[in-house]
């Protein structure tokens, strides 16, 4: 087993019930490690009430991800499959508030054989025996925009309520579209029913999932209420991906409050579907690299969207749709700000490295000058591929800053340049005294 751990990302203030803060230090060793800075991420989320088997699940997501990695093949779990991974039954108060993410990153190849660096997400409400979604609206909606597959855990049936959850993400999506965009704002959301019953009409899986959503959850029919209509309407239309998984029921010596930290004897019928339901979501379009905007961000950017949102999700009381959607344009053009600098010094680098020194000419800062204008061109074509949202003056601001940046830098470059001249043709100046004098 490789030594992780759940690292809480996001904690509850001290003494407070309901500011939120980042754990910086606990962000920067898992999310910022140095080693995987520039890989694609896939944050895999798992969220809804307490006390209805998340971290439990997560423990068997953790088991079948090592498995993996050690190139396991066939059974990857059994009853002596240990559960200490995520804390799970509640366990201390102090450590179950907020969002965890396992600490150790387990590489993958997404659908065009690319690298994605895979995380896993535990998210935990207010300790209380009644806490639901509402109770904790802040850690659903951070874990809903930061993952790519949020896994939205439902105990027997999905209600009304639990699709009303989901409103501040489709008035999101209502701010970004425009004519241009073909793609929704959030990526794969996938409801994952608990204890299903019901196996006689739809059946346990991805199957009766798909039919469970097409025939009740999100039905619409013309004597529906147009409210509801519309919110099933916007629903589908905010995530690229909605699917359902019907899970059975474990057997009663999971449901009921044991103290074992191993798996131990599971239904049968359970167990056939954990088999099918774990490893599909580290395969296929679960692998999808997590996207703003239709574009795929890295472990980095990821860090820097953390820090902006958290700036704003500090507390129970929801920000605005509009106050979430600027604050991720502000990590996307910062992100965008600092690819483009590094594309400046990149190119800078490589094409300087090739003219060993600059000589005794003027002609060379008109070299210099030409690189530096391509260089420019590449950073702002860096800079332009950013998602485009929010206002235009934010995105304006770090344009400017990243100009400011390039001219400095060219700046420093043509000093040297000169310096160079001036200590070339001093060179060549004393070579001539020398021959004279000889
Ligand atoms: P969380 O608060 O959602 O993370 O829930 P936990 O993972 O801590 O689990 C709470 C309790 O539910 C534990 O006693 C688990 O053994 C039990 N449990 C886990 N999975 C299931 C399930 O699929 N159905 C039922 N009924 N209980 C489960
Ligand atoms: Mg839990």
């Amino acid at each position: 087993m490789t030594s992780g751990y759940a690292a809480p990302i996001v904690e509850l203030d001290e003494g407070s019930k309901n500011i939120y803060k980042l754990n910086q230090k606990e962000l920067e060793k898992t999310l910022g490690r140095a080693d995987i800075v520039g890989k694609k991420i896939a944050l895999i989320s798992i969220a809804g009430a307490y006390r209805k088997g998340k971290s439990f699940m997560l423990n068997l997501f953790v088991t079948y991800l090592e498995h993996l990695h050690k190139g396991g093949k066939g059974e990857w779990f059994d009853e002596t499959t240990t559960l200490d991974k995520f804390n799970w039954r509640g366990g201390t108060k102090r450590d179950t508030n907020g969002i965890f993410i396992w600490s150790v990153p387990y590489i993958l190849e997404d659908q065009n054989g690319e690298e994605v660096a895979i995380f896993l997400m535990d998210t935990q409400g207010t300790f209380d025996h009644q806490s639901t979604v509402q109770d904790c609206a802040t850690i659903f909606a951070l874990s809903t925009l930061l993952s790519s597959v949020q896994i939205y855990n439902i105990s027997t049936q999905i209600q009304e309520d639990d699709l009303n959850n989901l409103r501040l993400f489709t008035e999101y999506a209502q701010l970004t579209k425009d004519e241009n965009r073909q793609h929704a704002p959030f990526q794969k959301l996938l409801f994952l029913v608990r204890d299903w019953t019901n196996s006689d009409e739809y059946e346990y899986g991805y199957e009766g999932g798909k039919e469970y959503l097409k025939e009740e959850v999100l039905k619409t029919t013309p004597e529906q209420k147009k409210e509801l209509k519309t919110l099933r309407e916007s629903i589908k239309s905010s995530f690229e991906s909605l699917k359902a998984f019907l899970m059975p029921h474990p057997g009663l010596r999971i449901a009921r409050n044991n103290s074992e930290k191993v798996l131990g004897k599971i239904e049968e019928e359970f167990s056939e579907q954990l088999d099918i339901l774990v490893p599909s979501l580290f395969k296929g379009d679960s692998l999808k690299a997590k996207k703003i905007d239709g574009k795929e961000i890295t472990c980095r950017e990821m860090v820097g969207l953390f820090e902006e949102l958290m700036k704003i999700f500090n507390s129970d009381d929801l920000p605005e749709p509009k106050t979430i959607l600027e604050a991720t344009a502000d990590a996307v053009n910062l992100a965008a700000e600092q690819r483009a600098r590094e594309a400046y010094d990149k190119y800078m680098k490589e094409v300087t490295l090739g003219i060993t020194k600059f000589t005794s000419s003027l002609a060379d800062i008109s070299t210099l000058l030409s690189l530096h204008q391509a260089a420019e061109t590449q950073a702002f074509g860096v800079f332009s591929a950013r998602p485009k949202l929010g206002e235009k003056s934010a995105a304006e601001a770090n344009k400017n800053k990243l100009k400011e940046y390039i001219k400095t830098r060219y700046e420093e470059h043509e000093e040297k340049v000169k310096q160079n001249i001036l200590i070339e043709a001093e060179r060549e100046a004393e070579k001539t005294y020398d021959k004279h004098m000889k």
